[in-house]
């Protein structure tokens, strides 16, 4: 017999069975609300204690990197969460971080010129690192050939490997990232299309069948290596700034705002292109995944906006029909194809990361052990 699950929200946040491993209990709350209210909240601490634990953190930064132009690495997108992590690190932290900032070939002009202020006004240096755009197109047509919903990965895993890569080769020990509670304790499952970017196995699979030529210089950094050998070997450590300051958001982007001269996005990771298209388009109308719903979550439980106004957000699309159609035929002529053809890889069989190669059950495994061992506080599935 089969019995289809019957929709259900979250009587709490906005998270619902679009998600399908999603549980509730009797008050009708999510394990997203349950975990947040039982791991996140009672270790996390964006007030005098986060500060004292910052400072000291940033003492040792500064003892280890002596001598050094740069004592620490930031990743930085020209999204709210990398500027305003940058500019704690260097006026609140006092460090002396290098920006580092991967260049995908999607970026929207607003990022482009953020990454600018935020160099101009801190006075840091910036290290950018093209892609050969010949290898990202390659591999992001493979992604839409392959009707995955995580089509977004190529960006994802040459950011992050490309960041990751770079502290190895330099010896940076300090990674700062923008990773933070406040806006992302509740994470977005694999299954809308977050699965991890650096499961090599699976992005090697999709890119054999469905690619048309080598990857030679695109960044790689497979997930094992970076969990074992980067972090354990080489002593990389990831540091997450924002979990230690109250980081509310419009107060955030108003201070980046009134002191740089920055630009707001309408919404979150709208700082490439395609990103736009991934969430507002192919994720929401091919696969009935809204990404919102886990970013407006987060902002409901750290108080930051209110269910009914969570709600009335996500009952309209975040950008206008025009703007999805001008997207749709940005994205299309860039990667080469016709509207037609992209239209056609739209409209095909929906897979997931379950049809190809992956070491899911591997990675499962350890975070089961992350958690165990509370080094991992959110839900991850
Ligand atoms: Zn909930």
């Amino acid at each position: 017999m089969n019995i289809e699950k019957k929709y259900q929200m979250c009587s709490n946040c906005i998270m619902d069975t679009t998600d399908s491993s999603i549980t509730f209990d009797e008050r009708g709350w999510c394990d997203y609300c349950r975990n947040f209210y039982k791991n996140i909240l009672p270790n996390w601490h964006p007030n005098s204690e986060g500060e004292k634990r910052l400072a000291t953190i940033a003492e040792k930064i500064r003892k280890d990197g002596k001598g050094r132009d740069h004592n620490c690495l930031i990743g930085i997108s020209g999204g709210v969460d990398s500027s305003y992590v940058s500019y704690i690190v260097k006026n609140k932290m006092g460090l002396k971080p290098l920006l580092f900032h991967v260049d995908a070939g999607w970026n929207s002009d607003i990022s482009t010129s953020n990454i600018q202020k935020m160099v101009d006004g801190l006075g840091l240096d910036l290290y950018t690192q093209v892609i050969d755009w010949s290898e990202m197109k390659d591999l992001q047509l493979a992604f839409l050939k392959a009707r995955v919903a995580n089509i977004d990965t190529p960006q994802d895993l040459a950011f992050f490997s490309g960041l990751f890569s770079f502290a190895a080769k330099n010896n940076f020990k300090y990674i700062l990232t923008g990773a933070n509670y406040s806006t992302e304790c509740v994470r977005e499952p694999h299954e809308w299309g977050a699965y991890y970017q650096t499961d090599m196995r699976f992005v090697k699979d999709i890119h054999r069948r469905f690619g048309q030529s080598p990857l030679k210089t695109f960044p790689t950094v497979d997930i094992l290596k970076y969990k074992l050998s980067y972090r354990y070997i080489k002593g990389i450590k990831v540091i997450n700034p924002l979990n230690y300051v109250p980081y509310i958001k419009e107060n955030a982007i108003q201070e980046l705002k009134d002191l740089f001269g920055w630009q707001p996005y309408a919404q979150k990771h709208h700082e490439s292109r395609y990103t736009r298209f991934v969430e507002c388009f192919w994720l929401p109308r091919k696969f009935g995944f809204e990404r919102r719903k886990a970013h407006l979550s987060s902002l409901i439980l750290t108080h930051q906006m209110t269910r009914e106004e969570a709600l009335e957000r996500i009952s309209k699309p975040e950008i206008d029909e025009q703007t999805m159609i001008q997207d749709f035929e940005y994205v299309a002529k860039k990667l080469g194809l016709a509207v037609s053809e992209l239209q056609e890889l739209f409209e095909g069989e929906n897979k997931s990361y379950h049809d190809y190669k992956n070491k899911m059950k591997f990675i499962t495994l350890g975070t089961k052990i992350a958690r165990m061992f509370r080094i991992e506080k959110r839900v991850i599935r």
